[in-house]
């Protein structure tokens, strides 16, 4: 048996245990030795965990999320600036300054990300390049206000109980960054890093899952600013004076090499970003001359040799070898496993499938009548098989039934309740889960991981609850993990739950795709050609699984072409041709009908 406890972040076995965090728990031990034998390493050193708190917000953003900012560096300058100035120029002490620098920070971050919730990606990173430029320039324009050039002078060292001074501001930092890396592998291994990860995607596959694209964005836009503006705070008091000049563009493209070169999206990648990209050159101060040229060279290379950054590729190499060992214990037991858990029923609890009802639905694209007037009723807890030849208007309907593309007349009622018009997130969040045509699971994380996503709409524990690992979060983890890895069972996909699902044969991503979306324990799944790709025994499994759900109560609407599937489990075809229902009735009555044999003939006018 496999234990429910494990996390999604680390797969199976303890945490401590992962050679990654050995790894970084061996750097900072040694960064720390290193920083306090002498001032220059301390100093050296406290601006690399300054860097590395930011860049550990950016990682949010960027690595996880996969929006391109440019305007990081400005972020952080913004919130050196609000705590210099609340404690030069106002005299408040320098814990309430951190709290304004990162709730400007945050707010800046906001209202930058604001337009990345409609622009293209290209013309973000356009938007933040801007930006960048624009608050250096400002802050010597706000003269009475920042000091212009000359900048804020006297910026108080953060203080706290016996922790005083160079050494005891440098222990302060340890503890933020500590807690922070603490907080963000909470939020990554959970349903909101899960989110991130599907965004970055695109919005389709978050959407159908039932994340708010716009909420998540912007989660993550305040996330990162109000990393930037606290290490803003820090940086202003290890620097003692601010000026306007050392926020170059220099400094903003600093954080996106740190990030996107030391493992965009991993949560060591800032670690070895901070110590390739600038513990590295400052220590070797013959290089930091051709900093920028060493950097374009290093950016070459890696884009060629190590797409996934320092942290992805070590992380790589480690997991080649682990899984190389565990082949080789692991085959007889994952053998017995798989035998146990095969045709192990879908035990979760009885379900009250929905009712659905399209009426007269068409769908015009530009002079394209994709759809024509077309009505089903699909009877709650049943199986609906949509069938027709290529291009006859199936997966145009599942996406009209979820809310991803609008009708151009008729309606669709679920229970009587009103569908069309609703949002996909809103149609997901009342209980109806799809798979699509081309899976759509996200590549680099695992399957048990993707499984977990699937239980994205049924989660209660809140982002605070989550980041700082609270009793209801870590039970609702739990819960989910068992569940998950249950319904692995149940679709026979037990043995590949530490896989990245973009490991998987195209057959097994179809079968995870409905793992996933029974762990939303919905009312309808639509499933878009589950058998395509599927090798005879995963047909077979499909079969009997689609059967195990329907004694759930479970209502299921599927397209698919396969005459022997629809015939064992169909408890009602709709033939679409063109467009248009050209035949309904049980599989027998239709396969039978002349038009349909001569519509899938291609013979049909
Ligand atoms: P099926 O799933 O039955 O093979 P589709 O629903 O994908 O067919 O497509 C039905 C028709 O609508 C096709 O002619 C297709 O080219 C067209 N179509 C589907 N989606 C779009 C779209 N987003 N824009 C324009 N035409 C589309
Ligand atoms: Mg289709």
């Amino acid at each position: 048996m496999k234990s429910a406890t494990v996390s999604p972040i680390a797969g199976r076995g303890s945490v401590l245990l992962d050679p990654m965090v050995l790894i970084c728990s061996l750097i900072a031990a040694a960064s720390v030795a290193i920083a306090f034998s002498n001032t220059f390493y301390l100093t050296l050193f406290t601006f690399a965990v300054i860097y590395l708190i930011a860049a550990m917000g950016m990682n949010v953003l960027t690595g996880y999320m996969g929006i391109i900012s440019i305007a990081h560096g400005a972020l952080v300058c913004v919130g050196a600036y609000a705590a210099a100035i609340a404690t030069v120029n106002y005299g408040w002490g320098f814990w309430p300054a951190t709290l304004l620098a990162t709730l400007t920070g945050m707010a800046f971050s906001i209202l930058l990300g604001l337009p990345a919730l409609r622009l293209s990606s290209w013309y973000f990173v356009l938007v933040t390049i801007a930006f960048s430029m624009v608050v250096p320039s400002m802050l010597v324009d706000l003269r009475a206000f920042t000091g212009g050039y000359g900048g804020v002078i006297g910026v108080p060292s953060p203080e706290l109980g016996p922790l005083t001074g160079q050494g005891g501001f440098f222990i302060i930092l340890l503890a933020f960054a500590a807690a922070l890396w603490w907080i963000i592998a909470n939020l990554v291994g959970s349903r909101f890093g899960f989110a991130l990860h599907a965004l970055r995607d695109g919005t389709v596959g978050a959407e159908a899952n039932g994340v708010s694209s716009p909420g998540m964005r912007l989660f993550a836009f305040a996330f990162s600013g109000a990393c930037a503006g606290l290490a803003g705070a820090f940086y202003a008091a290890a620097k003692v004076v601010v000026t306007p000049d050392e926020f170059s563009f220099e400094f903003s493209i600093l954080f996106l090499f740190i990030v996107v070169l030391g493992g965009p999206g991993r949560l060591a990648g800032p670690l070895f970003g901070v110590l390739a990209f600038f513990v590295l050159p400052e220590i070797m101060t013959g290089l930091r001359e051709y900093r920028m040229i060493v950097f374009g060279l290093v950016l070459l290379a890696f884009s060629v040799f190590m797409p996934s950054g320092l942290a992805g590729g070590l992380h790589e190499f480690l997991r080649g070898r682990r899984a190389s060992r565990r082949r080789a214990q692991g085959a007889k037991e994952a053998a017995e496993a798989a035998k146990a858990a095969a045709g192990s029923p879908v035990t979760a609890a009885q379900i009250e499938g929905a009712a659905l009802d399209v009426d007269g639905v068409s769908k015009n694209f530009g002079g394209l009548k994709a759809l024509d007037g077309v009505s089903l009723r699909v009877d709650p807890g049943s199986i609906h098989v949509i069938v027709g030849p290529n291009g006859s208007g199936k997966t145009t309907l599942l996406n009209i039934i979820s809310g991803f593309y609008p009708k151009s007349a008729g309606s669709i009622r679920m229970d009587g309740a009103e569908l069309t018009g609703r949002s996909p997130v809103a149609i997901a969040g009342a209980g109806v889960q799809r798979t699509f045509q081309t899976p759509k699971l996200l590549g680099d994380l695992t399957l048990l991981q993707n499984t977990c996503f699937g239980a994205y709409t049924r989660e209660r524990a809140t982002g605070f609850e989550i980041a700082l690992s609270l009793p209801r979060a870590r039970r609702e983890r739990t819960e989910i993990l068992a569940e998950a890895h249950r319904l692995l069972g149940v679709v026979g996909l037990q043995d590949h739950a530490d896989l990245p699902a973009s490991e998987l044969t195209h057959g097994q991503q179809r079968l995870a795709e409905i793992a996933r979306a029974l762990m939303a324990q919905p009312r309808l799944i639509l499933l878009d050609e589950p058998a395509a790709g599927l090798s005879m025994g995963e047909l077979d499994r499909l079969g009997d699984l689609l059967k195990e759900v329907r004694t759930l109560g479970i209502t299921l609407v599927l397209v698919e072409h396969h005459v022997d599937l629809v015939a064992n489990v169909a408890d009602h075809v709709t033939v679409l041709d063109r467009g248009a229902v050209l035949a309904s009735g049980t599989s027998a009555d239709v396969f039978r009908n002349e038009q349909v044999i001569a519509a899938y003939m291609g013979g049909a006018k």
